[in-house]
């Protein structure tokens, strides 16, 4: 049985979360993302810790910026999407949902994430029960559809519903309490997103994080995974509609929800 692996969350930029995982028997040190250089860097120097690889989970600036400057300093190796490679700098092994690769000697498995962008993947290690979404899922809700469909980013989102409810989600920002006064507000009766409601608020009273979330805690509180949910079918009055159909009237809302 192998340790687990130490995982260090931080925030970047505005809103955006890094995370460095490191392996103490290897020494292999991976970034989900590299928002900014000089945070992944200072964060790395903290704990005297080599870059090993970076994992980019889509192409948005906010999420690769950093990804050249630290190839520069660590000659690090960059895993990211096949369906986007050619938006990639500096990628060297491109993958796609379906693969599985060896890191730290550990499974990590590939999932093909369409909506917020064409390419988006994320990254799932399960002996970790971890889930690397970027910006696919948020905490109590999910990235916007820029690039693909609403049915894509629909099931983008619910594939992740069957993985282990112990499995950490760790997701490219905090939008923690925007997306709680929206789930509120589709789902009021909802007696365990009143309860995060609380427990967020008083987090961020602390300036502390909210994330990683869990896959158990986005079942009960996501409404974005929570389309078979009847209080929120009865809220938009689409009690006979689909899943999906549900999911892209949601989406719609939060897109103009202030
Ligand atoms: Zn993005
Ligand atoms: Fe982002």
């Amino acid at each position: 049985h192998m340790p687990h692996l130490d995982m260090r969350q931080f925030m970047c930029r505005s809103d955006n979360y890094g995370v460095i995982i490191h392996d103490s028997k290897t020494g292999a040190t991976a970034s989900i993302d590299a928002p900014d250089a000089e945070a992944v860097e200072a964060e790395l120097r903290k704990f005297g810790r080599q870059l090993t690889h970076i994992f980019t989970t889509h192409h948005h600036e906010d999420h690769v910026a950093g990804n050249l400057r630290l190839k520069e300093l660590f000659g690090c190796k960059i895993i990211g999407p096949k369906n986007e490679a050619e938006k990639i700098p500096g990628i060297d092994t491109a993958v796609k949902g379906g693969d599985t690769f060896s890191w730290a000697g550990r499974e990590v498995k590939v999932f093909d994430c369409p909506g917020h962008t064409r390419g988006h993947i994320a990254f799932y290690m399960p002996s970790e029960f971890s889930l690397f979404a970027g910006d696919t899922v948020f905490a109590m809700g999910c990235g916007r559809v820029n690039e693909g469909s609403m049915a894509e980013m629909w099931h983008s989102v619910n594939q992740f519903r069957p993985l282990p409810p112990v499995t950490h989600v760790y997701c490219g920002h905090e939008y923690t309490e925007a997306n709680c006064r929206f789930a509120l507000s589709v789902e009021p009766g909802n007696r365990d997103l009143q309860q995060r409601a609380t427990v967020v608020a008083a987090q961020r009273a602390r300036g502390e994080m909210t994330c990683p979330s869990t896959i158990g805690d986005e079942l009960k509180t996501n409404p974005f995974m929570r389309c078979d949910s009847p209080e929120i079918r009865r809220h938009l009055k689409m009690e006979t509609a689909t899943d999906a159909e549900v999911f892209a009237e949601l989406r719609h809302l939060k897109n103009s929800f202030k």
